[in-house]
């Protein structure tokens, strides 16, 4: 069973360097426990604040250990009654091909007809994040005026449809001339800002928000969030989702110059993770499944083969390699 290592903290950008493929026997299944063969990982943007050793709401990896990460496999060997061989699981036990388990750390995957990885997306964290951040952190109301950053992303590709479906307009950033086009096309959003071409993405999100915003799903931070605080309406609302532009600073980050537009615009800032909010789970699976199953929610995954490539889509998050919902596909 092969795994994958952190061996090094990354010093910015994370290297290839920084991961280490390492062969260990099959683990031998005592009574109660069941065999799990991984299908799926999900590498996930978080995880690199995880690769950094410092007090946050989650504890670092460790070094020289098996990462973790959001999973979905199959039980190959079973000795528990609730998990025959056969079924799929999901759990936090990525970054491995094989692992063992009591069961407690667990998930059934139920029987949707969807594809099972969608519960590492569309039906798992990722949905859930983008579900959560619009409706409890954002208090999104119909006809908002919604502005998106890492719009074509997993999260953000999720806000974007969620956002038309209660009939507001939305626009968002992306890194890309593509996925600007596949989020105007494909996904119905108003406008689409390319922030590495633009000149001026203050004035380039003006112009994709003529109305202002009401709402801002804040994914990147930075230069984003200065320019959209200048653009928020009044008693705007910001959920603060990621800051995936400073993931890999090296020292602080300048935050915006204009924070008083916050008092100016009345506006209410809050960040939120989304594991605190995984009472409200079931409630989003059936919504998020009527909305599937009706044609009304899409999404993309750029797939990578082989567990020994999962370092190397972790680090393609960092630079947009991704088009929807990054994932690793166990052969
Ligand atoms: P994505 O699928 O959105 O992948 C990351 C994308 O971010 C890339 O494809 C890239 O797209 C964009 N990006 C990368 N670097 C930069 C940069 N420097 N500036 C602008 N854009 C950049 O990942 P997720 O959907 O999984 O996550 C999106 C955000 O949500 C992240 O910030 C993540 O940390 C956060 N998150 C927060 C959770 C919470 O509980 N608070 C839970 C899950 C996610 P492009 O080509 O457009 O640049």
């Amino acid at each position: 069973s092969r795994e994958i290592h952190l061996v090094s903290r990354p010093q910015g950008m994370p290297a290839n360097s920084d991961f280490k493929l390492v062969s260990q026997p099959v683990p031998v299944l005592n009574d109660g426990e069941v065999l799990v063969k991984n299908l799926w990982l999900s590498v996930d943007p978080y995880m690199r604040g995880r690769m950094v050793e410092r007090a946050s709401y989650i504890e670092p990896f460790a070094l020289n250990e098996a990462l973790s990460g959001g999973a979905v496999g199959e039980v190959v060997e079973s000795r528990h009654p609730q998990f025959p061989v056969g079924s799929k699981v999901s759990s936090m036990n990525g970054w491995r091909e094989y692992f063992t388990s009591t069961g407690s750390d667990l998930q059934l995957l139920p029987q949707t007809g969807i594809a099972d990885q969608a519960f590492l997306s569309a039906l798992g964290m990722t949905g859930m994040t983008a579900y959560t951040g619009l409706f409890k952190i954002a208090e999104l109301e119909e006809g908002d005026r919604v502005f998106v950053s890492a719009a074509s992303g997993a999260v953000g590709a999720m806000v974007c449809q969620i956002a038309k479906l209660k009939g507001c307009y939305v626009a968002g950033s992306v890194g890309s001339d593509e996925k600007a086009r596949y989020l105007l096309d494909e996904l119905g959003v108003d406008a689409v800002v390319n922030y590495k071409t633009t000149s001026d993405l203050h004035n380039s999100i003006a112009e994709a928000c003529p109305e202002g915003i009401d709402v801002y799903f804040e994914n990147v931070g930075g230069d984003h969030l200065e320019a959209v605080l200048n653009l928020m309406n009044d008693h705007g609302r910001i959920a603060v989702c990621g800051m995936i532009d400073q993931y890999n600073a090296t020292s602080p980050q300048p935050g915006p110059v204009n924070l008083a537009q916050i008092i100016i615009k009345k506006l209410k800032i809050q960040g939120f993770i989304v594991f605190e909010h995984w009472d409200g789970y079931p409630a989003f699976v059936e919504q998020m499944l009527q909305w599937i199953t009706a044609g009304q929610i899409r999404w993309k995954e750029t797939v990578f083969e082989g567990i020994e490539q999962a370092p190397d889509a972790f680090i393609g998050l960092f630079n947009g390699q991704n088009l929807g919902k990054m994932l690793v596909k166990l052969t």
